[in-house]
């Protein structure tokens, strides 16, 4: 089996990973760029190989870091088959849907989206199935909804994709099962050089309750996959034990919205099952701008749940510009901040941001933000993830930036593992 590796090597977005199996070159995940200045130029970037020459795509999960090039590919010529899991390719209809709308219309529209979906191939967890020669096997690997590790067995030799793995105590998604004894493992390593602190339970409490005892606005900005679901269910929980806390809630994401009604036909995947079925229908979702006139008048208690998590678009916007001089507003952002976004800029302290050509929103309320809500395993998990594994299993780290890679690969040869490298974009591996 030969390797060769490509995107999200130093880096977190752009996932793609190509794999030659006996019978023809297989893509694992097939990610979008997002964040650097550059991102549109590396999307646009020649592969190394020809469309035509990639026989099937596998994605271990429909975040668009791992999935947003797909449309593309499809578009320049990819006709192949797409492998991932039911609630994946679920979840990659809302998430690719949604990606048509923000990408140039030339880069990829709807149109390609519909065409990329129809090629797609469900295949369950843990059940083998014949690729090009080999055998392919997703694992379960917790992060979100259907998300997995991709086994490769060809010939003799395993090799082992984690894809995104998960934390041990996630609110709706099981952690990752002890990883399998295999020949190597292309890992990532995102949270490699971090423990995390802080408790999400404890945090969104605070919240929730500062909000109706000082019958405050909280205006949560959250991503609209996974995120806003376990946000969702949490709510629906701490109200269950707290009724007299009970206060107004408002869904306000289309997207959200979608993605909710995947979570709901696959609860049972979840840690939740009964109650997050419920939680999914429990709270008010905003649909026509009348409501959204009555809305925009009210004061506190309120919640309202919205989108983007990072305040780079989505409707947001508008409740931030409704509120921007509730000095007692709170705005929370229980996610990861990327550079150059606003959401980062307002954790770094600014206030001020574009909503038009020349127009601009002052926010004068707090802002609170917490990355105790990731869901992903942090240096800890993922180690606890290979502990049982043989100590000369070859390892390789992706997906993680330089200082994460590194401070992980160390943590890796403290606990005895002898063969851990850090292959870069271009670099071809034999197994
Ligand atoms: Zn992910």
């Amino acid at each position: 089996m030969k390797i060769f590796f490509c995107g999200a090597t130093t880096e977190v977005t752009g996932s793609k990973t190509f794999v030659e199996l006996p019978d023809g070159l297989v893509m694992i995940d097939c990610g979008l760029v997002q964040g650097p200045d550059n991102a549109q130029e590396l999307n646009n970037s020649p592969l190394p190989f020809s469309y035509s020459e990639i026989q099937h795509i596998i994605i271990t999960h429909a975040h668009l870091d791992h999935s947003g090039l797909l449309p593309r590919m499809v578009k320049k010529g990819f006709a192949g088959k797409i492998f991932c899991t039911p609630p994946t390719a679920k979840l990659l209809r809302v998430i690719l849907l949604d990606s048509a709308n923000l990408v140039e219309e030339d880069f990829y529209s709807e149109q390609d989206v519909m065409v990329t979906l129809s090629m797609i191939e469900t295949v369950e967890w843990d059940r083998p199935t014949e690729i090009l020669g080999a055998s392919l096997k997703f694992l379960p690997a917790g992060h979100i909804l259907g998300a997995s590790s991709v086994l490769i067995q060809s010939g003799s030799k395993r090799v082992l994709f984690s894809g995104d793995l998960g934390r041990s105590d996630d609110a709706l998604i099981p952690g990752p099962p002890e990883c399998p004894k295999v020949d190597a493992i292309i890992m990532e390593s995102t949270y490699g050089g971090k423990v995390r602190q802080g408790d999400y339970h404890k945090e969104l409490h605070t919240f929730l309750d500062k909000i109706s005892r000082e019958q405050r606005v909280g205006i949560i900005a959250s991503f609209a996959v996974a995120r806003a679901q376990m946000l969702m269910t949490l709510i629906s929980e701490f109200y269950q034990r707290h009724p007299e806390e009970k206060v107004r809630v408002v869904i306000d994401s289309p997207m959200m919205k979608e993605a909710s009604r995947v979570y709901k036909q696959y609860a049972h995947l979840t840690l939740k099952k009964d109650h997050l079925k419920e939680a999914m229908e429990e709270f008010e979702v905003l649909e026509h701008q009348r409501e959204w006139e009555t809305l925009k008048k009210k004061s506190g208690p309120l919640i309202i749940l919205s989108s983007s998590g990072m305040l780079t678009g989505g409707r947001i916007k508008r409740h931030l510009e409704n509120w921007q001089e509730d000095s007692k507003a709170i705005l929370f952002l229980p996610g990861y901040q990327g550079e150059g976004t606003h959401g980062r800029a307002f954790v770094e302290g600014q206030r001020q941001m574009k909503t038009g050509e020349d127009e601009w929103l002052t926010w004068t309320g707090e802002v609170w933000n917490s990355d105790a809500f990731s869901s992903h395993a942090d240096q800890n998990e993922l180690l606890n993830w290979v502990g049982n594994i043989s100590k000369d299993t070859h390892l390789y780290l992706i997906h993680g930036e330089q200082e994460s890679k590194d401070a992980f690969k160390n943590a890796l040869n403290k606990k005895g593992f002898t063969n851990v490298s850090l292959p870069h974009r271009g670099t071809t591996l034999i197994i």
